[in-house]
């Protein structure tokens, strides 16, 4: 059960989040913007309602998460979106964090690899209101060849590498931002893809996120 109705107390809740976030080093006003005009507790379970402002990931079901406020506000940051770009996203899972990318008036190409959660996305009411996200059932290793290429790509699971055919996926002077594993840790890297096909690196702060995995679930 999900609870829509939007209400003065939740858009307070969000303000506070807001102001949290930028205590923790967000500065990007299109960022903050969107992930105010976003209601995080629409993508999840009504049992949530009361702490779905919290800078917490949650469960979302098949094992996966949401992921935590500070973590969207953080890699969309990287991106450095700009509208009418073309982004590409490893791990739709709940779809908020697509959303938040939707409602900054980019063009959102997501893959979800459970297909129990990409289900779920199907019958998302909330996802109407964003004609510009189109959901896949796939493989994020392998990308979506027919669309490519993209401006940017988001990887929102953590990746044992750079994944080549993501790469291929890049137009020239794209990005594309990732947790990568280190041993027992996991480390965002932002990649900027050169003329020549290679790319520059530039690596940021320690995460957590539920890993990359290969192939098809369901
Ligand atoms: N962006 C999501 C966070 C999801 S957690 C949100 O805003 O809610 C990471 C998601 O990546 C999980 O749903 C997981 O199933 C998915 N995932 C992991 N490996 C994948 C792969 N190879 N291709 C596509 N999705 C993948």
């Amino acid at each position: 059960m999900r609870n829509f109705e939007d209400t003065y107390q939740h858009k307070g809740l969000r303000k506070k989040l807001i102001d949290v976030l930028r205590t923790k080093g967000i500065i990007s006003e299109l960022v903050l913007e969107a992930m105010y005009n976003v209601p995080r507790h629409f993508f999840l379970d009504s049992a949530f309602d009361k702490i779905a402002y919290e800078d917490r990931a949650f469960p979302i079901g098949a094992d996966q998460t949401i992921s935590q406020p500070y973590t969207v506000a953080y890699q969309t940051q990287l991106l450095n979106v700009h509208r009418s770009d073309k982004i590409l996203e490893i791990g739709t899972g709940s779809a908020y964090q697509a959303s938040i990318l939707a409602e900054m008036g980019v063009w959102v190409y997501t893959i979800e690899r459970q297909r129990k959660l990409y289900d779920d996305n199907k019958i998302f009411l909330f996802k109407c209101k964003y004609p510009n996200i189109k959901f896949f059932y796939g493989d994020g290793f392998e990308g979506l060849p027919t669309y490519a290429p993209f401006n940017k790509i988001l990887i929102t699971a953590a990746a044992p590498l750079v994944p080549p055919k993501l790469v291929q996926q890049l137009k020239t002077g794209g990005i594309m931002v990732l947790p990568v594993i280190e041993k027992d840790k996991q480390r965002m890297l932002r990649i900027t893809k050169k003329e020549d096909g290679n790319y520059n690196e530039e690596w940021f702060d320690y995460f957590s996120f539920v890993p990359m995995l290969e192939g098809k679930n369901g």
